[in-house]
């Protein structure tokens, strides 16, 4: 994970710039209900009947797998073609949801520094 970083330097932005960024990453969480921590996989699989042509090539697919980042590790779960677009918007968004609540955190960090945290 990239480590938080304030956008606006911390050592020039007036405390009314960080509260108003801080106001607008706060806007771009959105619905915090839509969001998948992990990442999208494709793999062909080989289905494994002898007299299949897959058995020579590549196997059937692609195929789209959600791998999770925090919920059985590793653990490819089949993710069916018609929900795989569903899957990718709420894998962005958990990217986008992340990526904003550390740099309000990092913004936190600045506000306590300067006494001003309320
Ligand atoms: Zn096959």
């Amino acid at each position: 994970m990239t480590p938080p970083k304030i956008r606006t330097d911390p050592g020039t932005t007036s405390t009314e710039d960080l509260l108003a960024r801080r106001r607008a990453l706060a806007e771009t969480i959105g619905d915090p209900q839509r969001v998948l921590a992990g990442s999208l996989v494709e793999q062909h699989r080989r289905c494994g009947k002898p007299s299949c042509a897959c058995t020579g090539g590549d196997g059937h697919g692609p195929y789209a797998y959600l791998s999770p980042r925090q919920v059985e590790r590793g653990r490819l779960r089949y993710v069916p073609a018609r929900l795989v677009a569903v899957v990718r918007h709420y894998l962005d968004r958990s990217g986008e949801v992340e990526a904003a609540l550390a740099e309000i955190s990092a913004i936190n960090v600045e506000l306590l520094a300067r006494r001003e945290l309320t």
